[in-house]
């Protein structure tokens, strides 16, 4: 095999869907799995669907996930340019190439006339098609005279330039993951290939930069199955057959209930982000990313990269370099991948249990300095250590854990109200004059003394344990109590538990 040769090609219309950082990941782990090279192409031919800031997100994104590219739009290479926009010089001649083998003609119809066609078409419940069958009613230079063109090209009119299908031909085209495919040319229309604004369409520009950057395999999403047969026409038509790349046609990731393509109003409904990284549009709306919403970025590659492909094992952890060394295009699966969100937030829950102590840590201290939360430095390792089993997201550190932080601020009703009796008053204050006896505030030294007033009293544990876990936290959740009041300190505890005596004598037991 040649040396492998990649692209992402993105077209900058918007934020990148995670179905796009699939495809860029899918591309980057058969790139490095064969020492290959993989680059960054920037599809903006399309001026309308151009959206400002797209393409840096779309760098800004991959990159946060680890996906690096060899040549590219911000890297350079040796086939720079990298944006379309700044090639457009190039793809005219390769249009008029077209037209003069006869593969391609010009077309003249105007918008507002291939409209009114459509309306009429719309009339007799058919759908129009510029084809084989009707341009040969259509304004174009096939039907014109060679006089009546050139006539028309040299007064500056606008004009299209559009493929020729070939009449009748079956064609057999394969795809890595769904192997052979049959077409009729009939079936297929004749698409634009050089638009009258100047600019090439997506069909002609990719073609011509896939030949020109010397690309061996094209892995893209499904959508692009259908213009598969026009590609395989164009590669023929310019006589590029032999180096024509090979295609896979990646399956599209599905909507949690399975019906239909994973959309970004599915993630608003189920609460969960379909975008790498947080996005604002035009209108000041923030579309949510897996890195603002706490994603580790390899928790979430491991993610997308079994969105579709698995080796085949029951392994679902893999590190990169795993990924890299057992992905395989034969064993990504035809049919779509159902989005799982619950699934989606384990990967990271497993990855946050794999960091080092030390690295949640750094990772916390931020989020804690944003909220202005106090804390105490030596203790943040005992934290994490006792929450990292519990959290999908450092995050969740402070918002499950913020008492270890600062005193509740107020106490859960239902808790108070069902599972806190008046004797809870005695019961706190006594084990407040235990707790200020211990010199040694440390785990061991209060599980002793709480077990020998459990004992000595002759209460059961849970009427002890819960008021207590109630003027610590506020609720009934949280870590070993012990644990919890050796790191917020004996004086802390014991004021806690005041508070909580306080309350409960002016608000419940009064
Ligand atoms: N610009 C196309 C897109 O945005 C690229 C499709 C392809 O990879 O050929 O999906």
């Amino acid at each position: 095999m040649n040396s492998v040769r990649v692209r992402f090609a993105p077209s900058p219309t918007g934020p990148l869907h995670i179905g796009g950082v699939r495809t860029a990941l899918y591309n980057y782990l058969f790139a490095k799995k064969y020492n290959g090279t993989f680059i960054l192409r920037i599809e903006d031919t399309d001026q309308q669907r151009y959206v400002a800031g797209a393409e840096e997100y779309i760098i800004e994104s991959l990159t946060w996930c680890g996906i690096t590219f060899d040549e590219g739009v911000h890297v350079g290479g040796p086939f720079a340019p990298y944006r379309q926009s700044e090639r457009k010089a190039i793809y005219k001649q390769y249009a008029e190439k077209l037209v003069e083998i006869g593969a391609a003609y010009y077309a003249f119809d105007s918008p507002e006339e291939l409209d009114s066609i459509r309306k009429q078409f719309e009339e007799q419940k058919k759908v129009f098609q510029y084809d084989i069958y009707t341009r040969k009613q259509l304004k174009n230079s096939l039907t014109f005279s060679p006089h009546e063109t050139q006539q028309w090209i040299n007064s500056g009119k606008p004009y299209a330039i559009r493929f020729k299908i070939p009449e009748n031909r079956e064609i057999i085209l394969t795809d890595l993951i769904r192997g052979e495919i049959h077409v009729n040319t009939n079936t297929l229309d004749d698409k634009v290939l050089f638009k009258s604004d100047g600019l090439p369409t997506y069909h002609l520009a990719n073609i011509v930069d896939d030949h020109l950057m010397q690309i061996t395999h094209v892995i893209r999403g499904e959508e692009w199955l259908p213009s598969l047969p026009l590609h395989y026409l164009l590669y023929e038509a310019f006589g590029w057959t032999d180096t024509m790349p090979q295609f896979a046609h990646l399956p599209l990731i599905l909507k949690p209930d399975g019906k239909g393509k994973l959309s970004k109003r599915d993630g608003d409904k189920g609460g969960f982000p379909v975008f790498p990284c947080n996005w604002n549009n035009a209108d000041g709306e923030t579309y949510l990313g897996y890195r603002e919403w706490g994603f580790l970025p390899e928790a979430f590659i491991n993610m997308m990269a079994l969105l579709g492909w698995n080796p085949g094992t029951e392994q679902e952890i893999f590190s990169k370099q795993e990924l890299i060394q057992l992905f395989d295009l034969q064993q990504v699966n035809k049919s779509g991948a159902r989005f799982d969100p619950e699934k989606a937030k384990w990967f990271n829950q497993q990855y946050i249990r794999m960091l080092p102590e030390q690295e949640l840590v750094s990772k916390l201290i931020p989020l804690l300095d944003k909220e202005q939360l106090p804390y105490n430095t030596l203790y943040l390792t005992r934290i994490v250590t006792l929450m990292k089993e519990r959290i999908t997201f450092v995050h969740d550190i402070i918002t499950e854990g913020r008492f270890f932080f600062e005193r509740p601020s107020q106490y859960d009703e239902t808790v108070v109200k069902k599972k806190i009796k008046p004797s809870a008053i005695d019961i706190l204050h006594n084990i407040n004059l235990k707790l200020k006896e211990l010199e040694i505030f440390d785990g061991n030294h209060i599980e002793h003394s709480l077990q020998q007033y459990i004992q000595q009293s002759g209460k059961n544990a849970s009427e002890v344990m819960i008021p207590i876990r109630t003027a610590l936290v506020g609720t009934t959740k949280g870590p070993h109590l012990p644990e919890i009041m050796e790191i917020i300190g004996k004086e802390e505890t014991i004021l806690r538990i005041e508070k909580f005596v306080d309350f409960l004598k002016k608000s419940v037991y009064n």
